[in-house]
């Protein structure tokens, strides 16, 4: 039976990304090895590593001066390394906070240094982006989460730091066009438009580096994956040929500004039967609504059942909501056909 795989992150990937990875794994381009048995050191692996740093660059448009590294950890490990590599001694930063990712940042910087929160939705539990806050001057870095994957909320305009900013794209990244130099780093765990759980997404300005006056873990400075192109120690090759392979897919597509357009009209769609269909309410503010994570509530809590057996017999999998916020949650990331959102609509039309 099909399956329209509506999970957060890990997430649906491209079907022909997965069986191009399946491939790989069994006989790399014809070698006879797999990927996942030869040294990263090795020409075949460099031109994949390469590749991905290039689509990167292309996909996004980064410009000269910024470096794009693969690192592990994940994005909770840039939770620590952007106040390690960027917080004076001490020194102090500003953050907002917008769900949960974001609050596990901010108490990670605050192991480092002073933090000041300058947008604060926790006491509506996250349902709107806050804005028109003051960004104060006297501080080393400004930091956001673009996307608000539990809460299904998205900043669709960026304040302007006075000194350094920093924003943690783990959710929407790749799916909307950004202008990469009014960021000076930008990081994403790989799990959700990119590819497999395992690697993260960095793109930092080189010259912002350096500055802090603190010695830090050498793992933990962005300075000696620069150095050493992301092979300071052995990268996560499987994740890394996966993102190569699907940053391949949405260049084919048409880019950025093709799959805006189509994550825009999927949005609208799942949005539209939401306000629509009196059993269902959305939890965001319709303002700032995010196209990647759409976060819904029954209104009627009888038709549960009903909806979640719908749901299994339709193929309809990972809608349940976050535990923190309950109901649904719908992740329709880059790779999520119209089709399955479709279907998905269709099963919500069955509830009377
Ligand atoms: N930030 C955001 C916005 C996320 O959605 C997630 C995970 N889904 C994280 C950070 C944490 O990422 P990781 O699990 O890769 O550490």
């Amino acid at each position: 039976m099909k399956k329209h795989n509506f999970s957060a992150g890990p997430c649906i990937l491209p079907q022909e990304v997965l069986k191009k990875a399946s491939q790989a794994v069994l006989n790399f381009n014809d070698s006879n090895l797999s990927l996942i048995e030869i040294s990263h050191r090795s020409q075949p692996f460099i031109n994949v590593i390469t590749k991905a740093k290039e689509l990167v660059r292309e996909l996004l448009g980064v410009p000269s001066g910024y470096s794009i590294l693969f690192l592990q950890g994940g994005a909770s490990l840039e939770f620590l390394m952007t106040p390690l590599n960027l917080m004076k001694k001490n020194g102090k930063a500003a953050y907002t906070n917008t769900g949960s990712w974001a609050k596990k940042a901010i108490k990670e910087a605050k192991n480092i240094g002073n933090v000041i929160v300058v947008g604060d939705s926790s006491s509506k539990n996250y349902n709107y982006i806050p804005k028109n806050y003051d960004i104060p001057d006297d501080i080393d870095y400004f930091h956001c989460t673009s996307n608000n994957t539990i809460y299904g909320t998205q900043m669709k305009y960026f304040p302007k730091s006075p000194t350094l900013m920093a924003c943690d794209m783990s959710s929407d990244i790749f799916s909307r066009k950004i202008d990469v130099k009014n960021f000076d780093l930008i990081y994403a765990g790989a799990q959700k438009n990119m590819g497999p759980a395992g690697t993260t997404l960095v793109i930092v300005k080189n010259d912002i580096l350096g500055k802090t006056s603190r010695n830090i873990p050498t793992m933990l400075d962005y300075r000696t994956h620069i150095d050493k192109e992301s092979m300071f120690n052995t990268p996560p090759v499987f994740p890394i040929y996966v993102s190569m392979l699907t940053l391949e897919w949405l260049k084919e597509l048409g880019g950025i500004e093709k799959i805006e357009k189509i994550n825009q009209q999927k949005a609208e769609l799942l949005y539209s039967e939401i306000d629509t269909n009196p059993f269902f309410v959305g939890t965001a503010k319709k303002e700032d609504r995010s196209n990647m994570n759409v976060c819904f509530l029954l209104t009627d809590d009888s038709k549960k059942e009903l909806f979640d057996n719908l749901c299994i017999k339709a193929g309809i999998s990972g809608i349940k909501g976050h535990r923190s916020v309950g109901g649904y949650r719908a992740s329709i990331y880059n790779a999520m056909p119209i089709e399955s959102i479709k279907v998905l609509i269709s099963v919500m039309k069955k509830i009377i």
